[in-house]
């Protein structure tokens, strides 16, 4: 393996490891679920979107190491952007992760150790779970006021 994919691997296992904003953010009024039953990955996208702000977002829920890492990731890297920065984000990914596109490492950062999925058709789903989920979020109505 190349000293990128093991940079790759490293990061993927890093963010499986020690997930970051897994929680329900406060004041979140935006959710979303996402279920790939291929591999049993669950999760649920939580934003707090101020106009077109994301300003904070966390995800929970359960799955192999690269839905995980995945969420991980996609919650690090559209905290603070606007919703259309999230969504071009999106189809970025969107395309690297179905071989339609290199990762640009310049463009996408730490995403870009998502860019060998591709050649595991079967985690493709896995990979692009939470990205999916994200949109949802971003399109879905505000919730109702919950006393919860
Ligand atoms: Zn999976």
């Amino acid at each position: 393996m190349s000293d990128l994919g093991d940079l790759y691997q490293e990061v993927i296992l890093d963010h499986n490891k020690r997930p970051r904003n897994f929680q329900k953010p406060e004041g979140a009024n935006r959710k979303a679920e996402g279920f790939n039953p291929l591999c049993g990955d669950q999760i649920t996208v939580y934003l707090v979107l101020e106009g077109d702000l994301i300003k904070d977002i966390g995800f929970q829920g359960s799955g192999c190491a690269i839905s995980k890492a995945s969420a991980s990731m996609m919650t690090s890297a559209v905290k603070g952007k606007t919703k259309s920065e999230g969504e071009a984000l999106f189809d970025k990914v969107h395309k690297m992760l179905t071989g339609a596109a290199n990762g640009d490492p310049e463009e996408l950062g730490r995403l870009a150790a998502l860019s060998g999925v591709c050649n595991f058709p079967a985690r493709v789903k896995c990979a692009s779970l939470a990205w999916h989920t994200l949109r949802a979020a971003l399109e879905s109505k505000q919730n109702p006021v919950s006393t919860e």
